[in-house]
């Protein structure tokens, strides 16, 4: 069948759905239409007024009356249903931004035509050329902005212009966002707050996504608001083997599964991401990069080493300039491991670890240190495309700063990790998407605004964060090119978003501590959700998944396969001429047309553009070969960071194309770029300073909380103990999730009303778990410090409970076996059961059973016997220590826990050895 009779089928299927509104970059089939996401699709009262049908329009047309804004310059808004203008100009915005035409003679009052399914937003766009604006600060409500850039088709004496509405109530306006509510009666109960409804799944029906059979897979990753994001956009969830369109994991590809991608795939990961994502191996990228370019370029990172085998070249650093330093181990992440000594020999020499020079004099807000996680999107390393996201977040440690080395062991003073600090009871989260600056989560543009209060210079501040993140790609893109050119068979197939942890000291020098695979896509907050939602609608559109009908799919398929040579690499054309090759080498810079592959890449590059929403392009930029130039290969542009590879080796490995080169010519040194540079340092600064805003409420993800019921709980609980007095057990899934469920609630209880008793007992029972290491010395130290005791015991017990619940995973089964409690009454009983009615089933159990599937599963070896358990409130948590062999099955928590860490007789806990190190020198 030919491409284009898919494609009128498929449009067919878009009845009432504009598909302008979700697919951009071409017509739906063309081979560069994507699909667009947006943001105001995840709140239900305003998906409801995006996914109208015709008859529901019709009604809603009726009912529909004036909504008029009466603004200071009198500006009458009138919105209508009338989609007609969204379809005379693309919306890339994913944030929903509006054009529409208004008439040239606009006086003092207009009327203007909105798009009702486009609700509008306060922005200020700073990519966007203002003839005329009215700011959306102050007194002003309505903006709009000429889009000079587009091409929109005018009416002769209409103009397009990009509406932008201030939605803050306290302007006293009414909202759009309030207006089409009224208009539509919608329902705001508390179930739009709701993490997911089933709705949330339905409503992606009508999506473009859902016609066209988009697809998503997962793999090992945390998933709610992602899941969310494809569902509402009407992409599918796949598993297995099935097909895919996009796949989304939180682990490294296999090499396998990137070899067989279709030009219809995309992939969150280029191969060998760990070369940046891997704590050593960023080290040593950037470290070669200061041998090869010179220290003073590539002062990024604080200095470091790996231990043990650099182990004389730190203690040389250390009698040069003391410690403190910090110690990580080299392939971890959320603050787990970490710890801070004074001296070297306070390390551990059993693990290889990253031992870092800790940087004493951080940026404090408020006398809390803080850093910073931004955002960063490669779309493509050869040619280097990077993004950073306008929006980022600021993390504060819980306790103030105090650089007084006795506090080293305090992690909610030293690491900002929200993993860490969220225990401490002092740590404080906003209830407000619209709170920036508040608690110990501020965003990045609140913090601008905030240091720029104070006369921080933070324009150098962000350039200079531009700079290190530019660096620290250029560092490690060497290979992971080459992996690129022998694994990935298509330009576009990989991106990656990667998180970069930034610490600022306190004279505002940016430092990189790490890069993140798969930085976290968690929400705790409304602020957080607002952020993250953002982030990923915007990757999305930005990234481009193509709009094709799986019968497209396998027509360009076919079509690139016959293209693509016989081996697995990538194919590039070197029949046409080199140009940009000839063209660097000559001093004058022939017109020469461009090869295919050049014009694909570059025509790529320039729609990708148009679709970055909250995206800033910081390479290429209009000086970023002035400034990065001499890091690349003359010849074929790629970023050199290996002595014996330049000009040799590397280059035998690639074809002499220089994409870098075609693409900074094309984009800036021809003529091609408006005089207004929309992508200048100056309006990526004004971007990065100005605050996120949605156009509507994104509903924040909370858990979804059951309402128990105490006395049914207690009742199921009397039928749960009578079926095990009378002989049937739990299988390991139900024991498990008990027992989970079990440590929830004391966890909550340890975070909420901090007992000492009970945590001496969690640290004990985690102690003979993790494989026999002693208490570290925080633990058994002054009672000043009971919080931060507090947060710590929690923070180990929440890193269990995670583990075990993982493991848990494995276990799963919901058929009903002979002799066992049947699956359908205990979830019932689980799901209304409190703390006590956990505790009174599991201590019956072990009690009449003799067995503890919850910790063993039988095939141990040392096993140990079941210790009698007290019956009475908090009998089981007693005994808990006594269940656990002292040479425990599993070594997980010592693993992934410094603090916890390393006391046995082999291995000193480093607290311990700093204390005694202390008292021995204190006893001379
Ligand atoms: P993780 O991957 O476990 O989060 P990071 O490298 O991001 O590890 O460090 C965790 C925390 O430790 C950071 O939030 C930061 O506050 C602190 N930190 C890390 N390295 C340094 C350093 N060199 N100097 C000062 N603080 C640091």
């Amino acid at each position: 069948m030919p491409a284009s009779s898919h494609i009128n089928s498929t449009e067919r299927c878009f009845k009432y759905l504009s598909q302008d509104d979700w697919v951009t970059s071409g017509k739906i089939g063309s081979r560069e239409a994507v699909l667009v996401f947006r943001t105001n699709i995840l709140n239900p009262k305003t998906r409801k007024t995006l996914l109208l049908t015709p008859t529901e329009e019709r009604e809603l047309k009726t009912a529909d009356s004036q909504v008029t804004l009466s603004t200071p310059n009198e500006l009458i808004v009138k919105c209508s249903s009338s989609p007609a203008i969204s379809n005379t100009q693309q919306n890339y915005s994913s944030r929903g931004k509006l054009y529409v035409a208004v008439e040239k003679s606009l006086k003092c009052k207009e009327i203007i035509n909105f798009d009702r399914r486009n609700p509008i937003r306060k922005t200020l766009d700073a990519f966007s050329s203002s003839d005329a604006s009215v700011s959306s600060d102050g007194d002003e409500t309505v903006q709009y902005n000429e889009k000079k850039s587009r091409k929109p088709q005018k009416s002769k004496n209409s103009s397009i212009i990009e509406i932008e509405v201030n939605l803050n109530k306290e302007s006293g306006y009414d909202s759009p966002s309030a207006a089409s509510q009224s208009n539509t009666e919608i329902n705001t109960s508390e179930e739009d707050h709701e993490g997911f409804s089933e709705e949330d799944n339905e409503c992606g029906i009508n999506m473009p996504a859902h016609h066209l059979k988009i697809t998503y897979k997962f793999i090992q990753t945390e998933t709610k608001l992602l899941r969310k994001i494809f569902n509402v956009h009407g992409l599918t969830e796949v598993q297995g083997d099935s097909n895919f369109n996009l796949l989304w994991t939180g682990v490294h590809m296999k090499l396998d599964t990137l070899r067989n991608l279709s030009l219809y795939q995309r992939v969150n990961h280029f191969p060998r991401s760990y070369e940046l994502t891997r704590k050593d191996r960023l080290y040593k990228n950037i470290e070669r990069m200061q041998h090869l370019r010179g220290m003073k370029h590539f002062d990024i990172v604080p200095q470091s080493f790996i231990l043990p085998l650099e182990s004389r070249d730190l203690i040389f650093a250390h009698n040069k300039q003391r410690g403190p330093w910090i110690v990580k181990p080299a392939a971890s992440s959320r603050g787990r491991g970490i710890f801070i000594v004074k001296s070297p020999d306070q390390i551990p020499q059993d693990e290889q670890v990253l031992v870092s020079k800790y940087i004493v004099d951080p940026l404090c807000i408020d006398g809390h240190k803080c850093d910073l996680r931004v955002y960063v999107l490669v779309t493509s390393f050869d040619p280097l495309i990077i993004y950073l996201y306008e929006e980022g977040i600021v993390r504060l440690a819980t306790v103030r700063y105090d650089r007084n080395a006795d506090n080293l062991w305090n992690p909610c003073m030293h690491l900002c990790n929200y993993s860490i600090n969220k225990y401490h009871s002092d740590y404080i989260r906003s209830s407000d998407a619209q709170d920036e600056d508040v608690g110990h989560k501020w965003t990045l543009s609140a913090l601008l605004r905030h240091l720029k209060l104070q006369g921080c210079d933070t324009h150098l501040l962000m350039l200079n964060i531009e700079d290190l993140i530019i660096k620290a790609v250029l560092a490690c893109a060497q290979t992971i090119i080459s992996a690129c050119r022998m694994f990935v068979p298509n330009v576009n197939n990989c991106f990656e978003l990667y998180g970069f942890d930034i610490l600022i000291d306190n004279t505002l020098k940016p430092w990189l501590l790490e890069v993140n695979l798969s930085p976290s896509m968690g929400v705790d907050s409304p602020l957080d959700t607002k952020v993250k939602a953002c982030l990923v609608t915007d990757l999305l559109t930005c990234v481009g998944i193509p709009a094709y009908t799986p019968e497209m799919r396998t027509h360009y398929d076919s079509k690139s396969s016959r293209l693509r040579s016989s081996s697995c690499q990538r194919q590039i054309d070197t029949t046409e001429s080199s140009t940009t090759l000839r063209s660097t080498k000559s001093k004058k810079k022939p017109v020469i047309p461009l090869t295919q592959e050049e014009q694909r890449i570059l025509r790529s590059a320039r729609l990708q553009y148009t679709r970055r929403g909250g995206f800033v392009r910081i390479f290429p930029t209009d000086d970023t070969m002035q400034r990065y130039g001499n890091f690349l290969d003359p010849a074929n542009g790629i970023p050199i960071s290996t002595p014996n590879v330049q000009g040799q080796t590397f280059q035998a490995l690639v074809n002499q194309h220089n994409y870098n080169q075609m693409l900074h010519s094309n984009l800036f040194c021809m003529g091609q770029r408006s005089s207004k540079d929309d992508n200048s340092q100056e309006n990526r600064i004004k971007q990065y300073e100005r605050a996120l805003e949605t156009d509507s409420e994104i509903p924040f993800l909370k858990k979804q909380i059951v309402e128990k019921c105490e006395e049914e709980g207690r009742r199921l609980r009397k039928q749960m103990l009578k079926k095990i007095g009378s002989g049937s057990t739990l299988t390991h899934f139900q024991a498990r999730q008990t027992f989970s469920l079990y440590l929830e609630s004391v966890l909550r209880r340890l975070t909420q009303d901090p007992k000492d008793s009970h945590e001496k007992i969690i640290i004990k029972f985690l102690t003979k778990y993790g494989g026999g290491v002693k208490p570290p010395v925080l633990f058994r130290n002054s009672q000043n410090i009971s919080k931060a005791r507090s947060a710590m015991v929690a923070k180990l017990l929440g890193d269990f409970l995670e583990l075990y619940k993982r493991d848990t995973e494995s276990y799963i089964d919901s058929f009903d076996h002979f002799g066992m409690i049947p699956t359908n009454a205990y979830s019932l009983f689980l799901m209304h059961a409190q703390e006590s009615d956990l505790e009174a089933v599991l201590t019956h159990h072990t009690n009449i059973t003799g067995i503890m599937p919850f910790l063993y599963n039988r095939c141990g070896l040392s096993v140990p016997p079941t210790p009698p358990i007290p019956s009475g409130l908090h009998g089981f948590l007693r005994a808990l220590p006594a269940m656990v062999s002292s040479f425990g099955v599993s070594r997980e928590v010592s693993k992934y826990d410094g603090y916890f860490k390393s006391c046995d007789k082999n291995c000193e806990n480093v607290h311990d050895i700093s204390l005694r190190s202390r008292s021995t020198r204190d006893s001379k």
